[in-house]
């Protein structure tokens, strides 16, 4: 085989396709979020503001959790040196961990190196260790969970999405005896969606099943806390695991699960995805612990987060420019075609200084390709209406249908 042929081959049809990735290249200015500023592949720079991070509310450049790192580097130095049971495990890795337990009303907590690690290690022990067990997951959960449940080989059911009575129906069908795991997510991140966690949680309860909820978007963002959607409607307490980002509403990066004492420390003792990697350096893990206890007080980012989001609806509804109805902070505007949904993107960024990436297959289903608009804290109301004419001329451009007021 040519192997250097098929590389080539194959990215070309990602061309074709529309579908083939190109990143920004991006140096985000701290005190000036959302702004950066872009490298081009011709070596020239251009001023841009950010529409689609997921660093929400800025948290990223907030001057406590700089502060926090900077102090943690002066005093720890950069890496943690180790495997959390090798030498690697530092103060500031336990704080976290008892600042996380603490927001979500557990027992305990367990950071890994990324949210996406979380998923894929704790899911994958508990599924591939208690025997006999039957994992029942949500149509639209995010791939690290999916990759989780796929490696521990166990029985699994995909119930439709967000559909509590096909997840009853579906856990009817099965042996009552057997061990149950439900795994969801609060909010689904590209259609902003958010799932019946009390009815989940009812259909869970009736049928003996633990429940596995992915709080990556929420945390930080809902909740009087910041302890995701789980505290906002008073449900903590009636999930088995909790878990969650570091690197999104938190600003820095990291992932965790919490749960009761014994849950964690199983996964802590037979997790490799756990074990066997270095722990996070200790400046991220006081990053993390200053940003959690911050959005634990302030909710002023929340307020003016939510503030922006409407903003940014109202622009685009008078402008009859379509984006998905949710109760979320995420706005997804529909484009339904993977090549004007990238030629959009390119142009409002190469010629508006607008930089939103495109949405296309695999992460979301063919014709259903969007621009994910984040609108954070920090955007004032010109970007806000830059943002609506830019797009509503390109609109124009690639005759796409409009909204009906
Ligand atoms: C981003 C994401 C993750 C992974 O979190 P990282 O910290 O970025 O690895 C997990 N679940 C969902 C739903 C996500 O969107």
């Amino acid at each position: 085989m040519h192997f250097e042929d098929f590389f080539t081959d194959r990215l070309s049809s990602l061309r074709d396709d529309g579908n083939y990735r190109v990143f920004a290249d991006l140096e985000r200015h701290a005190g000036e979020f959302p702004k950066a500023t872009r490298y081009r592949a011709d070596g020239s720079k251009q001023d841009v503001t950010v529409w689609c991070s997921n660093d929400y509310l800025g948290m990223g450049q907030n001057d406590r959790v700089v502060a926090a790192m900077h102090e943690a580097i002066d005093k720890c130095g950069t890496g943690a040196g180790g495997t959390r049971n090798i030498s690697g495990t530092n103060h500031y890795h336990v704080m976290l961990e008892r600042e996380l337990a603490d927001l979500h009303g557990k027992e305990a907590a367990l950071i890994f190196t990324s949210g996406y690690v979380s998923n894929w290690a704790a899911l994958g022990t508990l599924a591939s260790k208690i025997p006999g067990i039957i994992v029942y997951s949500d149509a639209l959960n995010h791939a690290s969970m999916i990759e989780g449940i796929r490696h521990s080989r166990c029985e699994k059911r995909i119930f439709k999405h967000n559909d509590w009575k096909d997840l009853d129906r579906l856990m009817s069908q099965d042996d009552p005896a057997a061990p149950k795991l439900v795994a969801f997510e609060s909010v689904y991140s590209m259609d902003g969606d958010i799932a019946p966690i009390a009815e989940i949680c009812s259909v869970a309860e009736k049928h003996n099943a633990m429940t596995y909820l992915d709080e990556v978007h929420a945390v930080g963002m809902y909740g009087p806390r910041g302890g995701g959607v789980a505290e906002r409607e008073g449900l903590m307490d009636r999930l088995t695991v909790i878990e969650g980002t570091l690197g999104k509403a938190f600003g820095v990066m990291g992932g965790y699960i919490t749960g009761s004492s014994n849950l964690i420390d199983f996964v802590r003792s037979f997790a490799s995805g756990f074990i066997f990697t270095t722990a996070l350096p200790p400046s991220l893990a006081a990053g993390a612990t200053a940003s959690i206890r911050h959005l634990k007080e302030s909710r002023a980012e929340r307020e003016m987060h939510k503030a922006n989001v409407a903003k940014v609806r109202a622009a685009l509804d008078a402008r009859g420019i379509p984006h998905m109805p949710n109760p979320s902070h995420i706005v997804p505007v529909m484009v339904g075609d993977a090549k004007k949904c990238k030629w959009i993107s390119d142009i409002l960024l190469d010629s508006y200084g607008i930089y939103v990436q495109p949405i296309n297959y695999p992460t979301v289903p063919v014709k259903t390709e969007r621009l994910r608009i984040t609108p954070t804290p920090l955007h004032t109301q010109a970007d806000i209406d830059h943002l609506a004419t830019a797009l509503c001329d390109l609109w124009s451009q690639c005759a796409l249908a409009r909204a009906v007021a």
